[in-house]
């Protein structure tokens, strides 16, 4: 557990993100030079030989101190080295999102766990999964017909359309980019140094 079991930003050499991936898992893709360590404020990259550094102070690697400015370090014998945040894939592209599946769990982070209809918030068991256009009337459940709905509202809705029961979507669903359920999972949680790429990829 710890540090080795953080999350890490995996970008493609697009620089898209399209991953989590661990700091332990992200450290061995840069030693095999399959990615690098990047520093989100810099965009500057780094080889592994690069990142890591000798304990002893005078050793220099200046350029470093910036990027371990979250104040962490993994620490050997003799050495140390920050700890990684974001890496970008050197050799492969990556698939710009991994498939996202189709789970409750995942709708309810898609609508942020907010009821479409009145905005409320209710404790995640009491929210319910609402066929916008009901299941007796041909609605499937998929990405663009279900959303999450509070019991009041689902139980006002019944097997009517929105417009019927009087009911208005706060917005119109649809299927999740990956970066928005990882934000909406990670809420405040989210290292300051990933919001640019995934921020970068919304405006998209
Ligand atoms: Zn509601």
């Amino acid at each position: 557990m710890g540090i080795l079991q953080d999350n890490v930003l995996v970008l493609n050499r697009s620089w898209q993100p399209v991953s989590v991936t661990t700091v332990r898992h992200a450290v061995v893709q840069v030693y095999l030079e399959s990615a690098r360590f990047v520093d989100a404020e810099s965009f500057d990259t780094f080889a592994f030989d690069e990142w890591i550094m000798p304990k002893d102070p005078e050793g220099g690697a200046g350029d470093l101190e910036a990027a371990g400015k979250n104040g962490r370090f993994i620490h050997g014998c003799a050495w140390r080295m920050p700890v990684p945040e974001v890496i970008v894939l050197s050799r492969h592209n990556g698939n710009s999102g991994f498939p996202i599946r189709f789970t409750r769990r995942n709708l309810l982070l898609r609508d942020h766990y907010t009821c479409q209809y009145c905005g409320s918030q209710p404790p995640p068991s009491e929210l319910t999964l609402d066929h916008v256009v009901p299941r007796s009337r041909g609605g499937v459940s998929s990405w663009d017909n279900l959303v999450v709905a509070c019991r009041r509202c689902n139980l006002r809705k019944e097997d009517l359309t929105p417009e019927e029961a009087r009911l208005k979507l706060l917005r119109s669903p649809r299927q999740p980019r990956w970066e928005e359920l990882q934000l909406s999972r990670m809420g405040d949680h989210l290292p300051a140094s990933w919001r640019i790429f995934l921020a970068r990829r919304f405006r998209r």
